[in-house]
């Protein structure tokens, strides 16, 4: 393990931002640019000059900085190949497998659509850290905006994938809407009702739900769990695809 530092904190109205530093290279990566102003003081008051941009996808809330922060920094733009059209200024495009560096640190391009064609997730296996922008969510998952149900559940289930421990920094704080609809898809899970509860006791006292990790959404998120018997007998769908069986839960959150 190095000694990799992360800072988070709130952007705009729902989103976090995240700056990583590599104390040994003196380098420092902001996880895409929800607020370029707020990005860059936290910067300062950590003392940390950020060298890189490392973008999950185009939408505004994760991309709209990215001019304000080089023009500051001379920041290199990192960002998924798939949408490069989209995301202008790219200095380094990259794609599923690639490697991306943070002085010695790798984090590895996970090509992840679904919520956007092209959206892609770091994830520093050597860290067990993963940024997964809005692909996966703190009990939830991001919108199918761009992709299809078989995208969003392959993109998913390469997530969950990673070892248990593996802390998710997702990019925003909608987890305790998220607990109330999982509730409603897997009412007796233990694992959910605990988290849940957790949840709102956390937000009470006006504390961030984000990071999570891949072990604890496992037991309790119900986007990752479309194989599980009783989801799939509630949802009257025991015998469909697991990828039918997920369209079904986005669909119902999409409404609830
Ligand atoms: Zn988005
Ligand atoms: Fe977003």
């Amino acid at each position: 393990m190095s000694e990799l530092s992360i800072r988070q904190f709130p952007c705009l109205s729902d989103n976090y931002g995240f700056l990583i530093h590599d104390p040994d290279s003196g380098e420092t990566a902001t996880i895409d640019t929800p607020d370029p102003d707020r990005i860059l003081a936290e910067a300062e008051a950590a003392g940390w000059t950020i060298t890189q941009i490392w973008n999950t996808h185009h939408h505004f809330d994760h991309a709209g900085g990215n001019a304000a922060i080089k023009a500051a920094t001379g920041a290199r733009i990192v960002a998924p190949s798939y949408e490069s059209a989209r995301i202008p200024g790219i200095d380094l495009a990259v794609s599923e497998g690639d490697s991306v560096w943070l002085g010695k640190i790798e984090a590895k391009v996970v090509f992840t659509p679904g919520h956007t064609s092209g959206h892609i997730v770091y994830s520093l296996p050597g860290e067990h850290v993963a940024f997964v922008g809005d692909t996966m969510f703190a009990l939830g998952c991001g919108r199918l905006f761009e992709g299809t149900p078989q995208q969003m559940w392959t993109s998913l289930s390469r997530l969950a994938e990673l070892p248990d421990d593996t802390v998710i920094y997702c990019a925003h704080e909608y987890t305790q809407a998220n607990a109330r609809f999982a509730l409603s898809i897997d009412p007796d899970n233990r694992d959910l009702q605990a988290y849940a509860a957790s949840v709102d006791a956390k937000r009470a006292r006006g504390e961030a739900t984000v990071p999570t990790t891949i072990g604890t959404e496992k037991a309790a998120n119900p986007f990752l769990r479309a194989a599980d018997p009783a989801i799939r007998a509630r949802l009257g769908l025991a015998d469909a695809a697991n990828a039918d069986v997920f369209a079904e839960i986005r669909r119902r959150k999409d409404t609830f």
